[in-house]
């Protein structure tokens, strides 16, 4: 296992380099529930609770 990293929420992390440590949860603060949106065909996720962002 790699050392646990620390997640800075001023960066977009891609799912691909990142998956999520617990499917369709938050790595962050664990929560569940995401806002969407699509930037340059890009599916964007971000979590509504701390505003971590992922590229899925
Ligand atoms: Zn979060």
């Amino acid at each position: 296992m790699e050392t646990k990293q620390e997640i800075d929420l001023s960066v977009i992390y891609n799912i691909r380099e990142y998956p999520d440590i617990k499917s369709g949860r938050c790595d962050h603060c664990r929560n569940a529930h995401f806002k969407s949106s699509i930037k340059n065909m890009v599916f964007l996720r971000e979590c509504r609770h701390c505003g971590m962002m992922k590229t899925i």
